[in-house]
């Protein structure tokens, strides 16, 4: 399994589809999930973690490069360039691993393994390949490559993208974004959960999440947050401030004196499904992966920012489908939140419409799938 580190989203899905094969037929199959840009390739292709990271930071940077790289004169450019640079380190990463799938989980890596893999076969392709997107709302172009076996997609919007990149629809399937194994059951009784995580089991639990890098002014709205709940509804709320892999953060949030707002800073947790069974509503970035966990948990979804051009297909997918709305002002976030909180019956029916967009069964659609490939 292809990825890159950028952001958590890609090894996310890669782990669920390994977790899911293991389930379905345990002991077959040896799974390795490969960052291919930092285990494999040279500078500065080595370098794609911390570039993102700083990209994710900066959105005007991510927003150029994006559309940029999306109009297919620059699109050739650049895989040129890769297929001139990258293709040595891919075919070293392929050789070693020998495999009998390619799945790739990333944008990037499509083009150059698929050619390393004609070459290795001597002009014709051996080994089955098939791409998981795990975007949501929308899709870069790099995605969809017409040699793929399959691509899997997890929504209309990305299926159109699909087709105007010309796959057809044999290669098309489409079943929902997969999910770690945490997400496949329904979750232990709340209080039990909110207990083991140190949470107050009498208080409203507003989750503020930014990805897996802990990006998106976080910070600022853990503030905002904090403050309008002192102010109107003194006593009956609590926020859980997940800062992901971003330690500078969380050393800032822990650092800070909140009175008597209960605000629980975290680092990067293992235990998203726990956290989001105890939250009765979540802040965070339009990350996809994040989002289709809140369906699934049926969580009402305040967003905060989203990446241009690749998440942005993401805010009308949960403004549209009624579970969430959209602003990147802290304290209209933390006015909209609080007011939610103060209504529960528009808590239930936010709830229910996250629901009515969960794919729980993506994961194990997926795998199937995959294991029907490896035949
Ligand atoms: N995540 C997690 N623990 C954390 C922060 C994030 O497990 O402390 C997971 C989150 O549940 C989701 C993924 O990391 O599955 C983030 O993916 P998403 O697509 O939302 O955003 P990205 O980080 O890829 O930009």
């Amino acid at each position: 399994m292809l990825i890159s580190d950028t952001g958590g989203g890609h090894r996310a899905s890669a782990e669920a589809l390994e977790a899911m094969m293991e389930s379905l037929r345990p002991g077959e199959n040896d799974v390795r999930i490969v960052d291919v840009f930092t285990e494999y390739c040279r500078w500065p292709f080595n370098t794609f973690v911390s570039g993102y990271q700083i990209m994710a930071k900066n959105s005007w940077m991510w927003k150029y490069s994006y559309h940029a790289t999306s109009i297919v004169p620059v699109m050739h450019t650049v895989n040129f360039f890769s297929n001139l640079f990258c293709k040595p380190d891919f075919e070293r990463c392929i050789r070693e691993h020998d495999p009998d799938l390619v799945v790739s989980l990333h944008p990037l890596t499509q083009t150059v393994p698929l050619r390393v893999l004609e070459e290795l076969g001597g002009g014709r392709r051996q080994v089955p390949f098939a791409t998981v997107v795990t975007d949501l709302g929308s899709a870069h172009p790099w995605w969809f490559d017409r040699r793929v076996d399959r691509c899997f997609i997890p929504s209309d919007a990305v299926r159109k993208v699909a087709i105007r990149r010309h796959l057809s629809s044999e290669q098309i399937r489409q079943h929902g974004l997969p999910v770690r194994p945490s997400f496949w059951q329904a979750p232990r009784p709340r209080e039990e959960l909110c207990l083991e995580l140190g949470l107050d089991t009498t208080r409203k639990t507003v989750l503020v999440v930014g990805g897996g890098d802990g990006v998106g002014s976080l910070g600022r709205i853990v503030e905002a947050t904090a403050n309008e709940l002192r102010r109107h509804i003194p006593g009956s709320a609590q926020v859980v401030a997940v800062c992901g892999k971003n330690h500078k953060l969380r050393s800032q949030l822990e650092a800070r004196d909140w009175g008597d707002v209960h605000v629980q800073v975290r680092g990067f947790v293992s235990k998203m499904s726990d956290y989001m069974s105890c939250a009765d509503v979540m802040i965070t970035k339009a990350g996809p992966g994040t989002i289709a966990e809140a369906t699934i948990r049926g969580v009402p979804t305040m967003l905060s920012s989203f990446l241009p051009g690749q998440e942005a297909g993401n805010v009308p997918f949960v403004t549209d489908n009624g579970f969430g709305e959209y602003s990147r002002r802290p304290k209209q976030i933390a006015r909209t939140v609080r007011k939610w909180i103060q209504d529960p019956q528009q808590l239930e029916e936010m709830s229910e419409a996250a629901r009515a967009c969960a794919t729980p069964e993506a994961t194990h659609e997926i795998a199937s799938d995959l294991l029907e490939m490896l035949k």
